[in-house]
């Protein structure tokens, strides 16, 4: 392997995955070239529900998902829907989803997401500082609510786990919630407050924050959409866009697209998109204090620069299907009956697409097809909460170093 000076590396992507891994790997004396087809952070790196979250290792394949799929899928005015025109293209990832909605399934994959989340803010805060996006993100906790005692109950194991592997967690009830958060309706019966969660206060200008500080450091930025890598003889790898550039390593973090990107090489990568969707109510960002998600009706607020931001929704339908509206209105509708004063319309609405994995953990490490390539995608629901942490083992990867931890539960060649 070559000195990291004399070694070309290309990163493709620049969200929140593709920029920490760009930092990283200047840090570690790479000769680095980050490239989107867009702004740095305009991907799900924009729109996310913005939770700087260590405790958000429990999976979404819930065991009690297989049981309440259908109606989930068919209810209407609930977080998940399926776009059945696609679902046929996504069936081999929905049964692998549905395999891993096991007890057994969550504790294992709890535990190995815990050991990425617990780590990324010893390796975020150093970025944010350096770079001056620090000045983008608040304490205050996180408060996962619940409406009634029942839905509190029918997540045990979900809850144990909090409990074991959190650290910061509180169990808190009514009265405590009005007083953290008076303005939510009266309609939450118990909160697990994670006491030490940050959020930000607009992800995308942290995200365009550390790549200006890429750059200040000697780091290369293109706007260029790449449409292929391809190994020559001499083992360099080829990088397709408006104009054909040779590196010696490639990391490849363009969240949902990178199958499409590089479908050959990771064909049996099953990755797919859980796309998710916002609304923001300007002005409004002050009605709470912290992010608030509402373990009920399945999606986050939080307090942002622009206003309150409502982030969630589960919609499998692909990366081609215009937004569905209806999810939009699902948003809105729940934000006010959870936040009564909320009065003005929503000042904007987005769609984006989390990369995810049916077990719900990211990929992270060669690509054992071309070893020059490292695959760092797949960060689901938490990739703001585990992109940094991320850029630091990829790093580690690209020297041929040990990582800071333990990186065989997203190994590419668990499928
Ligand atoms: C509604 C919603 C709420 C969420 N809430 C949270 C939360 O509260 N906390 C949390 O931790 N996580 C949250 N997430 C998840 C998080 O946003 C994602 O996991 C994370 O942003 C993924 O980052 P990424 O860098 O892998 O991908 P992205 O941010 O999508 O970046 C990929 C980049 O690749 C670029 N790209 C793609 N194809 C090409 C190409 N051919 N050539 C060049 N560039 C290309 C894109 O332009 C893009 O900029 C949420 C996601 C959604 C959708």
């Amino acid at each position: 392997m070559p000195a990291p000076g004399k070694t070309k590396i290309a990163v493709i992507g620049a969200g929140i995955v593709g920029i920490s891994s760009a930092l990283y790997l200047q840090r570690a004396g790479f000769e680095v070239t980050l490239i989107d087809r867009n702004e740095p952070g305009s991907g799900a790196s924009f729109g996310n529900a913005g939770a700087l979250a260590p405790h958000a290792f429990v999976p979404v394949n819930s065991p009690s998902i297989p049981r309440r799929l259908l109606k989930l899928m068919f209810a209407g005015g609930s977080p998940l829907s399926i776009n059945w025109a696609y679902a046929p293209r996504m069936l081999q990832w929905l049964m692998s989803f549905l395999r891993h909605c096991t007890q057994d399934e969550v504790v294992r994959i709890s535990h190995a997401l815990h050991s990425l989340l617990s780590r990324n803010l010893e390796f975020a805060l150093p970025l944010f500082k350096d770079s001056g996006a620090d000045r983008l993100i608040r304490g205050g906790g996180y408060l996962h609510l619940y409406e009634s005692d029942a839905d509190y109950r029918a997540l045990g194991t979900e809850i144990g786990l909090y409990k074991e592997l959190a650290g910061d967690v509180e169990e808190i009830d009514a009265v405590e919630i009005r007083r953290l958060e008076p303005n939510l309706a009266p309609v939450f019966s118990k909160a697990l407050y994670f006491t030490s969660a940050l959020h930000y206060l607009s992800p995308a200008e942290v995200c365009a924050t550390m790549a200006r500080h890429f750059c200040a450091q000697g780091g290369t930025l293109l706007r260029d959409e790449v449409t292929g890598i391809d190994k020559r003889p001499d083992g360099k790898l080829l990088v397709s866009g408006t104009e054909a550039r040779v590196f010696d390593q490639v990391v490849l973090s363009a969240g949902a697209h990178s199958r499409r990107l590089f479908g050959k090489a990771i064909a049996h990568v099953p990755l797919e998109t859980e796309r998710g969707y916002h609304v923001v109510f300007g002005k409004q960002g002050d009605i709470i204090s912290r992010t608030c998600s509402s373990a009920t009706a399945g999606f986050a607020m939080t307090p942002m620069t622009e206003g309150l931001r409502c982030a969630g929704m589960v919609e499998l339908a692909g990366l081609d299907k215009p937004p569905n509206p209806a999810c939009h209105a699902y948003l809105e509708r729940t934000a006010r009956r959870l936040l009564p004063d909320l009065t003005a319309s929503p000042s904007s609405k987005w769609m984006g697409f989390r990369p995810s994995m049916p077990d719900a953990l990211p990929v992270i490490g060669r690509s054992s097809r071309t070893p020059e390539i490292i695959l760092a995608f797949g960060h689901q629901h938490v990739g703001m909460s585990s992109g940094c942490v991320t850029g630091r083992i990829v790093a580690a990867v690209a020297a041929g170093e040990s990582s800071p931890i333990d990186i065989k539960p997203f190994s590419p060649d668990r499928f």
